[in-house]
């Protein structure tokens, strides 16, 4: 019997899983080992460690835990379950694991837009966030992708990093007379002819083609198609969810079940990789807190 059982060993499941260590608790992480950052180089906007790549922060982080004796496992969870005032966790070895209370950080994954040749560029100069690669793109030609009024949103924000944007609707005509003055009064060139392919140089973005056969220069792109919770864990332990597909959750991380906790991309608030870790902590301090209560005669 576990005290704790982390589903998710990236930057939220790491840190909850330290704070717990330091708290003399017997926890598992249990991790399939592909946190949302893996496609990028670059782990920016993280106080102490900006632009460390993210394997060797995981890496890093995962090395910390020897000192607190916290089991790390890399295996897929394949179910989980509340019944009795315990958690029941499977996973895909067939191996059952118990625990008193459970914290989910199993994070989101993004909807890539399917255009032909963005494997190789996305999270080098195709990105979602400009938060996290917003600077490292500043004054360049960036396009923003966007079927619906969602990429008006993300063009008009995309002018803090740089003068020069451009919105691809890739042959979608939603947006209203509105939306085109908007973005005309504030310098936001639009295309709505669909997109052929990406074309670059390794990482490097360099045009997008048009299937019109015209080629565009193009030194970045941000998208704005949104993203899913990367495991199904959260809608089978019966969890609530926001209107935006996230777990909602109280000031200390809990979820609407007893004793199990959401923790970093996977729960509500700010998608960033400093954010996931002191979720983490919260949730690790919230846990250890409700154990002490239990445990005191
Ligand atoms: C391309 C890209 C670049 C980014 N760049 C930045 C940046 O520069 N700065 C920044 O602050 N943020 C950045 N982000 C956002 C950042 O990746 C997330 O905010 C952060 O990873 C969230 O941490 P997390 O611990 O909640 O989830 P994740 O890091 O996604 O970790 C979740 C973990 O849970 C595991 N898991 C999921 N389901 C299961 C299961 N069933 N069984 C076992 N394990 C499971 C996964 O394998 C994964 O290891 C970027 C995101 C992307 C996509």
């Amino acid at each position: 019997m576990y005290d704790v059982i982390i589903i998710g060993g990236g930057p939220a499941g790491l840190s909850a899983a330290m704070l717990l260590g330091r708290c003399r608790r017997k926890v598992i992480v249990l991790d399939s080992g592909e946190p949302r950052n893996r496609w990028s180089d670059s782990m920016n906007g993280f106080l102490s460690s900006d632009g460390m790549s993210p394997a060797d922060f995981i890496a890093k982080s995962r090395s910390e835990m020897d000192k607190y004796n916290i089991e790390l496992k890399t295996t897929i969870v394949t179910s989980a379950k509340h019944s009795k005032g315990e958690f029941v966790v499977n996973d895909e070895e067939g191996t059952v694991y118990r625990s008193r209370k459970l914290l989910l950080a199993t994070g989101l994954k993004d909807k890539v837009p399917e255009l032909e040749g963005i494997e190789p560029l996305y999270g080098k100069s195709v990105h979602h966030c400009p938060y996290c690669d917003g600077w490292e793109s500043q004054d360049k030609q960036i396009a923003v992708y966007g079927k619906d009024r969602k990429g008006v949103g993300q063009a008009l924000g995309m002018k803090t990093w740089s003068d020069h944007i451009t919105l691809y609707t890739d042959g979608t005509r939603s947006l209203t007379k509105a939306d085109m003055e908007l973005l005309q009064r504030n310098d936001v060139a639009v295309c709505t002819d669909a997109i052929a392919r990406l074309e670059g140089e390794g990482s490097q973005l360099q045009y997008i083609v048009l299937r019109n056969g015209e080629k565009r220069p193009q030194q970045a792109m941000f998208f704005s198609t949104g993203s899913m919770q990367q495991s199904p864990l959260g809608e089978s332990l019966g969890c609530e969810f926001t209107n935006k597909g996230v777990i909602k959750t109280r000031r200390l991380q809990e979820s609407n079940i007893p004793g199990l906790y959401v923790a970093g991309d996977a729960a509500r608030d700010m998608q960033l990789v400093i954010v996931a870790a002191a979720e983490g902590a919260k949730a690790g301090v919230a846990i250890n807190m409700v154990l002490q209560k239990e445990d005191r005669k």
